[in-house]
């Protein structure tokens, strides 16, 4: 009877998805498959999933990746992600503490942040690069690429095939969309199956697409993630994740909200005074809490993480 009722029941992951249904690729599979799901399903793309005969249940999912449109409103990207591609480049440059935010939103999201400094090829880049990279080596890993020249874009192929599944998030401009052409030769392929999926009806808006990298690892491309709503991270985040601090909060703050001020008992305020940190890095720091305290995220982020978990 058991036996029978596995022989129907097939596990796979969804790489596409469109309102009413999604494709699914299933494990052992090259091609998708096409799955009916019920409108607002709250089904995404990264999520692993099992279909037995047509009916489609999801599976918990490890990771989840949202983001905030500008009512805050929250989003889920994608599901079971384990990689945030920050993508920054000297033309046009991020806001001030946008690199600093993201590696923070990536860490309490439980995603690992990694750097990605585009347009090598540019006059501005080695300048960028060289201010760049001391201050986040030692916490992330840096990939210097262009998309244009297709420099170092194999060293980033490589990352993702030790098994990755990333997406890239910036500001507009700065490349993503072309990295991803240069990665994702097929990609165009992918959109001509869009198109034609499109001839169905009206409620086939893909929201966004997991593909396979040729060696190994996958990439989420979403059309919508351009100014990325995950910035806005929490002061307890902030805390907690800020790039250059990992080793100072290794040795906990005598207080648990310890906002590494002026409190006593502060592991990070004794490491910058024993010239383990650097004070640039630290006065960015500040600057940061300073806008993120204005904006106090904490009490509406909570409600909503409450609410999201119940249903
Ligand atoms: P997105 O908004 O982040 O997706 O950025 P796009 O991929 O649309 O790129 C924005 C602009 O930057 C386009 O004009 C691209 O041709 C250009 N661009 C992207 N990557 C590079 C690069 O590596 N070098 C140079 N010089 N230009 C680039
Ligand atoms: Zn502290």
């Amino acid at each position: 009877m058991k036996a029978k009722k596995e022989s129907h029941t097939r596990e796979g992951v969804i790489v596409a998805h469109y309102g009413v249904a999604v494709d699914v690729l299933f494990a052992g599979d090259t091609n998708r498959t096409m799955v009916r799901v019920k409108r607002k399903s709250g089904h995404v793309v990264g999520d692993n999933v099992v279909v037995e005969d047509e009916t489609l249940t999801r599976l918990e999912r490890i990771s989840e990746l949202a983001r905030m449109d500008s009512r805050g409103g929250v989003h889920i990207v994608g599901a079971n992600l384990d990689v945030l591609c920050i993508v920054v480049t000297c033309e046009p440059m991020p806001p001030p503490g946008f690199i600093d935010r993201a590696i923070v939103a990536a860490r309490a999201s439980g995603h690992t942040p990694v750097l990605v400094l585009n347009k090598s090829d540019l006059a501005c880049f080695d300048g960028y690069e060289k201010m760049i990279r001391p201050l986040y080596t030692r916490s992330v890993d840096i990939f210097s690429v262009s998309a244009e020249t297709s420099d170092n874009l194999k060293e980033l192929k490589t990352f993702f095939s030790e098994g990755h599944r990333g997406i890239f998030v910036g500001s507009t401009g700065v490349g993503k969309s072309s990295i991803l052409n240069k990665i994702l030769p097929e990609i165009k392929l992918a959109t001509a199956a869009i198109s034609e999926s499109k001839k169905r009806g009206r409620h086939t808006t893909t929201v966004s697409t997991l593909h396979l990298l040729d060696d190994g690892g996958e990439l989420v491309d979403s059309p919508g993630f351009n100014d990325f709503g995950l910035v806005d991270t929490t002061v307890a985040e902030l805390s907690y994740y800020f790039p250059g601090f990992e080793k100072a909060t290794e040795t906990p703050c005598k207080f648990r909200d310890c906002k590494h001020r002026n409190e006593p008992g502060c592991s990070v305020i004794e490491a910058l005074d024993a010239g383990a940190i650097n004070r640039d890095r630290y006065k960015t720091y500040l600057q940061v809490l300073e806008e993120v305290e204005a904006i106090d995220l904490e009490p509406k982020y909570r409600e909503r993480r409450n609410r999201r978990k119940k249903s």
